[in-house]
Parts: C-alpha cells; structure tokens; sequence
C-alpha cells in the first residue's frame, strides 16, 4: 500500500476542505507530498490568481492510501484527522512543518531537535 498525497484549502464561506491526489501512489510520504505540491502549483497556476492561492492557505499531507474512503465524505474524515494530528494551525508552523529541510547543514542543536520531532509549533515551541 503507498501514500497518497492531500491538499487542504480554505474555500472561503465554504471554509477548509481537503482534496486527495488521484492517480498513482508513492512508497514514501515525503514523495507523496511533493508530488501534490507540485501538482496543486500548475494547477494553480493555470486556473488561479496568485491572490487567490494566498487565501486558500495550502496544508499539504499525506496518508496510506484507502484510510479514507473515495469521495466528500472520505475528504471530510480526512480533514478531521489532518487537524487532529496538527497541535496547532498556525501557518507559519504549518509551513515549517511540512517542509522540514531534509538535510540542513550546520543545524544548531535546537534545529536538530526540531527537525526530528513529528510536529513543532514555532510560537509555543512545544514538541
Ligand atoms: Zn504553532
């Protein structure tokens, strides 16, 4: 079973919604969540103003493929976990969250510890 990554967006009055990738899956998380990224930016950039894509607020993810079943409802049990796993929504640990540096040279001590625990939160610094 592989990863299949997601991408949640704040669709305004519609509030947060999470989409899933379609199409193959990848072994690693990592590789799941690039691949959406990557994704998610040229659709963005065909379909959207950069303004636009500043308000959806991405959060990117990933999970094992078939946790959730196909479809809204899978996609709404899928937000409901992605914010259950994330100890706070700030965008700023957001962001740093989902895109550790794989190999930053010259990491002080405390990067180090921030790097290998599974979620930081910059403001509270709580690991
Ligand atoms: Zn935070």
């Amino acid at each position: 079973m592989g990863w299949r990554g997601y991408v949640i967006a704040n669709k305004g009055r519609m509030g947060r919604v999470a989409m899933r990738d379609s199409g193959k899956t990848f072994a690693t998380k990592a590789a799941a969540i690039k691949n959406m990224k990557g994704d998610n930016n040229k659709w963005m950039k065909k379909n959207y103003s950069p303004e636009w894509v500043e308000k959806a607020n991405f959060e990117y993810g990933a999970v094992p493929d078939g946790k959730f079943k196909d479809g809204s409802q899978g996609n709404k049990s899928l937000l409901k976990w992605h914010d259950a796993t994330a100890p706070c929504q700030h965008p700023m640990c957001i962001e740093w969250n989902r895109n550790k540096p794989e190999n930053l040279e010259n990491r002080s001590p405390e990067e180090q510890r921030m790097h290998n625990v599974p979620w930081t939160c910059l403001l509270g610094l709580v690991y």
